[in-house]
């Protein structure tokens, strides 16, 4: 098993991503410092986590300056545009995002505005940290593992047309330069956190040209990291062993569908949608939003469990290098989650949003500085 829990080592991250971002001095401490991040609040439950996850963020006493801005449908009514330009200047600017999920419409509609933004800033690397929550039942405890999911193309290209009519076909995009990057990435996280194995997820036995291709860049950087185990497992399988076996497992490398599915296996291992952070790292900024999506079924009705975007916002903290706030959140969460009346009703608690993020706020101490 890993040494370093996944959330405290993805501090570690900072070597993909050592881009400046914007802060404002206003005392002589980093813990003065004002923090300015972009804020996309999202749609479905991600105006209620977002506001939660928010109000969390500034009773650590560290200061934020948001930029908050639209997109997605409601962009589109107010901007005529899914991702308005007000969105790209702040990111341009701010270097870091908090981001709620936003609804894609289902075979038909606009393109993602989750995946546009990915590939709109070239964020090649989604960071998936899995690991339980104390006191949460699920079959296997201490599970510790990382899915690195490769977010700019693969079947996510978009690339769709009609044939003839009753005839489509959708084109599985893999470059080079992107699997090697992403490879890289998995063994370059893997080192700096002493993770002992990486395991490439592939079905090169069909997509031979596609995941073959991904399958030599991943040899080939392999290569230049002998002290890390290197294995492959064709994506079907990983899925029955993540579910007869978990442990098995430490880094999981993968292009973008792959990780989209297995990232939702993985999810549901450790007690659901509402748990799992996720980071969109690029070379320029950075994008912080959970797992999940918009969940439109519980939207509205202060039932959301923010624990997802909480734990992506301690991903952001740390990139920040705001390491004891970080801490003292994630100290409070734990503390939050010994006792179940306290915990949104997904993980089986009757608090609703925002009383969880009140929860986890007295938890910390509301109002106290970070010394
Ligand atoms: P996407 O493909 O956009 O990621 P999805 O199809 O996986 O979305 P979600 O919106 O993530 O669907 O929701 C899947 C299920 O998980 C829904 O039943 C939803 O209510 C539940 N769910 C998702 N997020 C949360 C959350 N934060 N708290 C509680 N339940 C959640």
């Amino acid at each position: 098993m890993p040494s370093a829990p996944a959330e405290e080592s993805s501090a570690n991250l900072s070597a993909f991503t050592a881009h400046p971002v914007r802060t404002r001095a206003s005392g002589p401490t980093q813990s003065r410092m004002s923090h300015q991040i972009t804020l996309i609040p999202g749609d479905g439950i991600g105006t209620e986590v977002t506001q939660a996850v928010v109000r969390i963020l500034e009773a650590t006493g560290l200061k934020f300056e948001w930029e908050t801005v639209l997109a997605g449908a409601e962009a589109y009514e107010k901007y005529k545009e899914y991702i308005p330009k007000e969105l790209t200047e702040s990111i341009e600017r701010t270097r870091v995002a908090l981001k709620g999920p936003i609804t894609t419409p289902v075979g038909g509609g606009f393109a993602s505005i989750n995946v546009r933004l990915r590939k709109q800033f070239d964020l090649y690397a989604n960071f998936r940290p899995v690991r339980n929550l104390p006191h949460i039942p699920t079959r296997y405890p201490d599970i510790d593992l990382v899915i690195v999911r490769e977010n700019t193309e693969g079947l996510y290209s978009g690339l769709e047309h009609e044939v003839v009519p009753g005839v489509v076909e959708s084109l599985k995009v893999m470059t080079e330069k992107a699997c090697t990057r992403i490879a890289r990435f998995a063994f370059q996280y893997a080192r700096k956190n002493q993770r002992k194995k990486v395991h490439a997820v592939h079905k090169a036995n069909i997509m031979k040209l596609s995941d073959g291709l991904f399958l030599r860049c991943s040899r080939n950087v392999a290569k230049e990291y002998p002290e890390i185990t290197y294995g492959e497992h064709i994506v079907d399988n990983t899925c029955m062993q993540l579910v007869m076996n978990p442990y098995q497992y430490d880094v999981l490398v993968m292009e973008n569908l792959y990780g989209d599915i297995i990232s939702d296996l993985c999810a549901g291992l450790v007690g659901g949608l509402g748990l799992v952070p996720s980071a969109n790292l690029g070379d320029n900024c950075a994008i912080f939003e959970a797992v999940h999506g918009s969940a439109p079924d519980i939207a509205g009705k202060n039932l959301a469990n923010p624990t997802a975007l909480l734990r992506s916002s301690l991903l952001m903290l740390r990139h920040l290098g705001e390491f004891d706030a970080a801490l003292k959140i994630r100290n409070a969460l734990e503390k939050v989650y010994r006792d179940r009346d306290k915990l949104t009703r997904d993980v089986g608690g009757k608090a609703g949003t925002s009383e969880f993020a009140d929860f986890v706020i007295a938890a910390m101490g509301s109002g106290t500085s970070i010394s």
